[in-house]
């Protein structure tokens, strides 16, 4: 049986370059110069809030950050949009899995309006069957619950699931709910170096269609056991 190929948006299947380039240089720079402090007071005011909300649902909400930082963050990612783009292989990987006839599920921890960003710009939209925000779920897929409401809306086999994502308590999150077969990626930003293989907990892929040969494998795996 053919797993359900459920991808993370941005550092898998989009570059986290874009995100990179928003979050850690454009944001502090439109926060100084909107609250006439030096960019040196801006990096550090927005550093303290980065630390305090990473993987919560806060941290993915554009709205909130607006709120908390003075400054329209969505603007801000639609003023750069030019410089959102799709990572290695992404296309050729999601065209292939199309042809072979996988079923494909989008879920990111991008808000509603930053994924509505992303797919005005990239157009991933008739590569799958399933497209979701954890904004909609209620919480981020680092915890059990996001799943647990994902499979109640959309059944699914968590043995016969495979998830893609560059971010590993995200992987955590899932293998604790029991999807089976978890990748993660080398390379989340073309603007900063590859991470080593070896420091990675889960099997790392960088272009993209080296996941074709693991679906594959995963797929003979099952046979091995049902016929041992
Ligand atoms: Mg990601």
């Amino acid at each position: 049986m053919k797993p359900i190929v459920m991808f993370d948006m941005d550092g898998t299947l989009l570059d986290l370059a874009f995100d990179d380039l928003i979050w850690n240089t454009k944001l502090p720079e439109r926060h100084a110069e909107t609250h006439q402090c030096s960019l040196k007071q801006s990096q550090a005011t927005l550093k303290a809030f980065y630390q305090q909300h990473n993987h919560t649902l806060c941290w993915y909400s554009s709205k909130y950050w607006t709120e908390k930082v003075g400054v329209d963050v969505l603007k801000l990612q639609y003023d750069y949009q030019d410089k959102i783009a799709p990572r290695v292989g992404c296309f050729e990987l999601l065209k292939e899995l199309k042809t072979q006839g996988y079923r494909c599920w989008l879920l990111t921890n991008a808000d509603q309006a930053g994924l509505k960003l992303k797919l005005e710009n990239i157009d991933l939209n008739p590569y799958f069957e399933v497209m979701i925000s954890s904004e909609e779920i209620g919480y981020s897929k680092e915890f059990v619950e996001f799943w647990q409401i994902l499979q109640a809306k959309h059944p699914f086999d968590p043995q016969y699931a495979c998830l893609v994502d560059d971010t590993a308590p995200v992987l955590k999150g899932a293998e604790k709910f029991g999807i089976e077969n978890l990748i993660t990626i080398t390379q989340p930003s073309s603007g900063r170096a590859a991470r080593h293989v070896l420091e990675l907990e889960y099997p790392a892929i960088n272009h993209l269609t080296e996941l074709l040969p693991l679906l594959e494998k995963m797929q003979n795996k099952d046979v091995d056991v049902k016929t041992a």
